[in-house]
């Protein structure tokens, strides 16, 4: 496929994708072969690589959302994060695996495992797909990541821009020119 006329350079193609997914899969099978698997998946950026996850995970394993929002419209996190919807889960009897699309701040992270934690989950570990290579204020420990990416604005797999760019089947870096007016 042509790529997206709005990118400046694809990071990681479909086929890459796709073998990393399978990895990540094969690793969380394993380490939670004896536990109570619950994945919970961020909203809505974790939708397309939770869709994938779950399929790449060959034990018994239930799944779950929450709603985050930092961003608003823009590219920058406002540093406030707003959590919403309601897990449908007990989280003391799951073995409670957030599933995040991309960690940059750290700060949603930090925020779903301060509320995890006060719910009780029997344990926490984080899986994200990307995490942004910058100093965060907020050390974040990621037990499962899919890659490392430039301190850029990136959009595809789910990811978007003003609610745009979640359907590409890539991840690439988006043009200053789309967002900077
Ligand atoms: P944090 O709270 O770690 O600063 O940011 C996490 C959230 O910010 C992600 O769930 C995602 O919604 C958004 N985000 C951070 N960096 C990017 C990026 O490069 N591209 C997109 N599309 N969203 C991002
Ligand atoms: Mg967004």
């Amino acid at each position: 496929m042509d790529m997206h006329p709005d990118l400046e350079q694809v990071l990681f193609s479909r086929e890459r994708i796709a073998a990393r997914v399978v990895e990540l899969g094969r690793q969380i099978s394993d380490d939670y072969r004896n536990g109570n698997l619950l994945l919970v998946g961020v909203l809505k950026g974790a939708v397309v690589f939770l869709a994938d996850l779950m399929r790449a995970i060959t034990i018994p394993h239930r799944f779950d959302f929450i709603r985050a929002s930092s961003y608003g419209k823009g590219t920058a996190s406002s540093g406030y994060v707003m959590l919403s919807g309601q897990i449908e889960h007990h989280l003391a009897d799951y073995d409670v695996l957030i599933v995040e699309g991309i960690v940059d701040t750290g700060r949603t992270i930090e925020a779903l495992t301060r509320e995890f934690t006060r719910s009780g989950a029997r344990s926490l570990e984080v899986c994200s797909f990307l995490m942004k290579k910058r100093p965060r204020a907020v050390p974040v420990v990621c037990r499962y990541l899919g890659y490392e990416v430039p301190d850029r604005f990136v959009v595809g797999y789910g990811l978007d821009y003003d609610e745009r760019y979640r359907h590409l089947d890539c991840v690439g870096i988006l043009r200053r020119e789309v967002y900077e007016l």
